[in-house]
């Protein structure tokens, strides 16, 4: 087993309390981000940011920083870089474990319209509908054709270009509390609320506020990837690593 470090593909905030983690542990560990955000919150331990160039790029940063355990702690609809870091497993034959939240489940009182895609998402949306559209900039121009719905977008950083929506308002801010989120819905005379399926808590308050206030929401599903050494928890990855890799520490 090599002494390297271990590659944290990050991006959540998962992978940045498992880098916490895992540096007091006394690990080497570099988190690598992609640079989508434009003010990323502080690392523990070493940062690397912007792409590898493919599954190739990721293969030969793994061979020359020589990485002992490869985590894949990426968003669970962050496709790309979860098909490359298993490519790259293949090819490197290193240790992998995939930190992903668990999906959200509807509980009684949820009125949830799963739907696969995001155009199935613009398509279940009823005409004359208010929608609070909690989806990342990239994810947004698919609504442009629904000219018969007032849309509530909001981000935590402006678009860098215009929003390509007929009937729009920009809310920039963070979900809040259930309270904030129940009050937000309230203010701003939502129906409906389209969202992904992303799991964990900060962004599950908007839902218990809808089930709270009875709104719809339309709730797009995770793509399907391959569930290779998946665990949910940072618990659970810090115990594998123990457990498996003990001899990792420094
Ligand atoms: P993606 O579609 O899976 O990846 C696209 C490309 O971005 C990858 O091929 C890779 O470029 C680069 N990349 C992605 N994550 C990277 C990382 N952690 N370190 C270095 N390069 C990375 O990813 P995405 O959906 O654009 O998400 C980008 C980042 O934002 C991820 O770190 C993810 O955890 C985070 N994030 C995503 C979402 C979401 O909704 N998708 C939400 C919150 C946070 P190369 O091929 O050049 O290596």
């Amino acid at each position: 087993m090599s002494n390297g470090p271990i590659l944290i593909l990050g991006g959540t905030a998962e992978a940045s309390k498992l880098a916490a983690r895992l540096v007091v542990q006394g690990h080497r560990v570099i988190s690598s981000l992609a640079g989508r955000t434009r003010d990323p919150a502080k690392l523990e331990g070493e940062v690397r940011i912007g792409g590898f160039g493919g599954a190739r790029g990721l293969i030969g940063y793994i061979v020359r920083e020589n990485v002992s355990l490869l985590i894949d702690a990426t968003h669970p609809f962050a496709t790309q870089i979860s098909d490359n870091a298993l490519l790259a497993v293949a090819s490197t034959n290193i240790p992998f474990v995939r930190l992903e939240r668990p999906v959200w489940h509807p509980k009684p009182g949820d009125n949830w319209t799963s739907v696969t895609s995001l155009e199935r998402a613009v398509s279940a949306i009823p005409a004359k509908a208010r929608v609070l559209l909690a989806l990342g900039r990239q994810h947004i121009a698919p609504f442009s054709r629904r000219g018969d719905v007032h849309f509530v977008v909001r981000m935590i950083d402006p678009p860098e270009i215009p929003l390509d929506l007929i009937d729009f308002e920009l809310e920039l801010s963070k979900p809040g509390k259930v309270e904030d989120e129940a009050a937000f819905l309230t203010k701003k005379r939502l129906t409906h609320i389209v969202c992904r399926n992303s799991g964990g808590s900060a962004s599950y308050t908007k839902i218990r506020a809808a089930r709270d206030l009875g709104l719809p929401v339309i709730m797009i599903d995770r793509p399907h990837r391959p569930d290779t050494n998946t665990l949910p928890d940072i618990e659970s990855v810090s115990h594998f690593i123990d457990t498996t890799f003990g001899s990792l520490r420094t």
